[in-house]
């Protein structure tokens, strides 16, 4: 009863009031985004900070809030220039304004499974950071410009670089939106997707920087992308965490083209033509999409893959109801199927991601019947 009552004074208060007595993560996480750097370019409409101002019209109405948050305030956004979460949080008596830019695209990928890779974890991090900031390129480095972990939504760590200025003397968020400006952070943002051109595999010199610190760093020789087979829902199976691939290769580096569904390889000379079901193998419906599968697929083996049709191992894709700040710190964005009757490492996982609706199921009836003969 006072659960109930208190929820509803809490709709009431909404806004600041309710941000205020959060705690600072989930203030992250709820909060309208802060406008991107070039908002000016695309328009006040399009982007979220109309919002933000509204909720804090002042730097310092921001800055009390995030005071009442227990020191800290923080919005994610995305953006066509890059992922970026600005903070305000308090540095000894002084408040400071930060913004991070996280890695994207294939270095994001990198990141993420040679952290799923490591045996020790914390240890991973520590090499994250060393890695990241020696990824930094020396025309770039400046004092106050630094690697940086912050609050994940998930339990995959979120890191960065970042850098930060004084609040003093900030009246508007125009003021600071103009000092911000001028952060050689964001000289970085081009290279947080890869020291190439934009979403081009990296290259080896990536990887074997990574290895000079001691991470795993795994390629896909037949599309580049950065791999693991540690990923909670694919145990054994090499995936990739980026493009809602998973464990599947476009074999984009070796002619691709292929249109049955084929695993990836770390070594070239595993990439075989993909293999033919004999029509003998044991089928059964899968739980969650009734496409019938089998283990017995010869490209598969002890995966749940189409028992005909392309072959496809993956069940469902995670849907975008959730926001980009979640998005970001999600590595299992594909879910393989689960055998009716039968269980399966994901089964426990793809139950909690339908309950919070992280669930979304891409086939449209008429095609799985096809797909499933
Ligand atoms: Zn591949
Ligand atoms: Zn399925």
């Amino acid at each position: 009863m006072q659960q109930t009552r208190a929820a509803k004074h809490a709709k009431q208060a909404k806004q600041r009031k309710a941000a205020a007595s959060r705690n600072a993560a989930t203030v992250a996480t709820n909060l309208p985004m802060l406008t991107a750097m070039d908002d000016t370019l695309f328009g006040l409409l399009a982007e979220p900070w109309g919002d933000f101002t509204d909720t804090y019209p002042t730097v310092e109405e921001a800055v009390a809030a995030a005071e009442e948050a227990g020191g800290g305030l923080s919005c994610f956004s995305f953006h066509d220039s890059g992922e970026y979460e600005r903070s305000l949080h308090r540095d000894t008596d002084d408040w400071r304004y930060e913004v991070a830019l996280y890695p994207r695209g294939p270095l994001r990928e990198l990141v993420k499974t040679t952290w799923l890779d490591a045996d020790d974890r914390d240890q991973a991090m520590e090499q994250l950071h060393r890695v990241l900031a020696a990824y930094v390129p020396e025309s770039l480095r400046r004092p106050g410009l630094e690697t940086v972990q912050r609050p994940s939504t998930t339990s995959v760590p979120r890191i960065g670089w970042a850098q930060s200025l004084p609040v003093a003397g900030m009246q508007t968020w125009e003021d600071l939106h103009l000092a911000e400006k001028k952060l050689p952070l964001l000289d970085l943002a081009p290279f947080a997707v890869g020291p190439g051109r934009a979403y081009e595999p990296l290259p080896e010199e990536t990887f074997a920087l990574f290895h000079e610190h001691g991470l795993s760093a795994r390629a896909c020789a037949g599309c580049g992308a950065p791999v693991t087979d540690r990923h909670p829902h694919w145990p054994g199976v090499l995936v990739s965490v980026e493009y809602e691939g998973g464990p599947v290769c476009d074999r984009s580096r070796l002619g691709g083209g292929a249109v049955r569904r084929v695993g990836h390889v770390l070594d070239a000379d595993q990439a075989r033509p993909a293999g033919q079901l004999t029509g003998k193998e044991q089928k059964v419906p899968c739980q969650n999409c009734d496409v019938h599968v089998t283990e017995q697929h010869p490209d598969w083996p002890g995966v749940w893959a189409e028992a005909g049709g392309y072959s496809r191992p993956v069940c469902a894709v995670v849907g975008s109801v959730g926001d980009d700040a979640k998005a970001y710190d999600l590595v299992d964005c594909v879910y393989p199927h689960i055998p009716a009757g039968a269980d399966s490492p994901a089964a426990a996982a793809i139950a909690a991601a339908k309950k919070s609706r992280y669930f979304f199921q891409p086939r449209l009836p008429i095609f799985q019947a096809s797909w499933g003969r």
